[in-house]
């Protein structure tokens, strides 16, 4: 991989007309050492957010020895670059050939459900396998209410009556049993895990069976740009976030369990940087070289406010407009599909202008992992860079926004 100081470095050396990604390999290990300094259990990466080899490998070197997986696919990518890595199969739904291959081939020993139909699904293989259950972790996925950007218990947990019955269930059938929950990504409520482990604490109390474990999942927010214009979310920073949650631990009586989390996000947002060019400008109006269906996915950036750094082509020699003012741009992506406009705006140097690139930050947290093959676009051209996103000036632009007047 070519090394390069910063993106701009990169962008004028290579001139890319594909997207380039920009590792920041220090930064991963920083950010998710700082992590593992915080959290006062085992950190679980969530494979989802980012699985690239060159990333599960840098969080290998930075000492992470356990993976959140979801599928055969992410067991074989975790095998590849850590071989002794542990891996927790923490998707309460899943194909029994799934789960066959999880227990035999990648002797994974610990799994999440959130139903009773899944614990037979379960228990037909192990007992097929000859495993002891006793030699298991089954985590029961309760279900969470909160605020994150990203709500998932719409999809998947058992409500707190249920999780009762199945932690019951499940010590019958001679397996560990623990509690897991995942509250959704980017949480924008500081409260949503002492939520959580009030609820964790009612199905414990209930069940009255020993638990072998708690893992409170992902949802740690990472900190992205904030526009000027608009008024910043009032959220913690992740060290105060983290206090908070020791704190919520120890007065639920959960800090003498082991436990688990599983970040995603917070851990790898901003260890990527995207290059995209302008492939040409029509008044207000910009074309990219990226888009939804690739890094740019909509679904899960619309919510967020990317910071961005405008690179102007130093090969253009005029230019209209005030580098100084920033203004809105309406953004269209590579694909010949009108579906492939970003609904915000990039907010840019009125300046800018065909041929010129845009480096968006904080890139890393489910963009490549989302990127489509579809009409033949897929962005796969990566350098390494050395020099933080955040450092030195304040990003002038900004990455999808709130609404454009039209
Ligand atoms: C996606 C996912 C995560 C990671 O979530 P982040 O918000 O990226 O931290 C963790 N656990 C489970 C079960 C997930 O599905």
């Amino acid at each position: 991989m070519q090394k390069f100081d910063n993106a701009r470095e990169a962008a004028l050396a290579l001139r890319p007309d594909q997207p380039v990604y920009c590792f920041r390999p220090e930064v991963l290990k920083e950010d998710v050492r700082a992590f593992m300094g915080m959290f006062p259990g085992k950190t679980a990466y969530a494979v989802k957010t980012n699985g690239e080899p060159i990333v599960l490998k840098a969080l290998s070197e930075a000492g992470v020895t356990a993976f959140d997986v979801a599928s055969p696919a992410e067991f074989a990518a975790v095998r590849d670059v850590a071989p002794d890595a542990e891996m927790l199969y923490m998707h309460p739904v899943k194909a029994q050939s799934d789960i066959r291959l999880a227990l035999e081939d990648y002797k994974i020993r610990i799994i999440a459900v959130d139903h009773e139909d899944e614990i037979a699904k379960l228990t037909r293989i192990v007992r097929a396998l000859d495993i002891d259950p006793g030699s298991m972790k089954v985590f029961v996925r309760l279900q969470t209410k909160g605020h994150a950007a990203y709500e998932l218990s719409k999809k998947f947990g058992a409500t707190p009556a249920h999780a009762v019955e199945l932690l019951g269930r499940l010590v019958r059938l001679g397996y560990q049993a623990g509690l897991c929950f995942h509250v959704g990504s980017q949480i924008e409520d500081p409260d949503t895990y002492e939520r959580a482990l009030a609820s964790a604490d009612w199905v414990r109390n209930r069940a009255g069976v020993k638990l072998c474990g708690l893992d409170i999942g992902g949802g740690f927010p990472a900190e992205y740009g904030h526009d000027p214009r608009r008024q910043a979310v009032e959220m913690p920073s992740l060290g105060q976030l983290m206090s908070r949650l020791r704190g919520d631990i120890k007065e639920w009586a959960f800090d003498d369990l082991p436990l688990v989390a599983e970040p995603g996000r917070v851990v790898v947002a901003r260890a990527f940087s995207l290059i995209v060019r302008v492939l040409l400008r029509k008044g207000r109006r910009i074309y990219i070289n990226d888009g939804i269906w690739a890094s740019l996915s909509d679904s899960w950036t619309g919510k967020i406010t990317l910071p961005a750094r405008f690179i102007p082509d130093p090969a253009r020699k005029t230019r209209s407009g005030n580098p100084e003012t920033i203004v809105p741009f309406r953004v269209c992506g590579a694909t010949c599909d009108s579906v492939d406009i970003l609904s915000r705006p990039f907010w840019l140097p009125e300046t800018v202008n065909t041929g010129d690139w845009i480096e968006i930050g904080h890139i890393g947290a489910y963009s490549l992992s989302l990127r489509t093959h579809f009409n033949g676009f897929y962005p796969d051209q990566f350098v390494e860079v050395v020099t933080p996103f955040g450092a030195g000036a304040e990003p002038e632009s900004f990455a999808s926004l709130e609404t454009m007047a039209d």
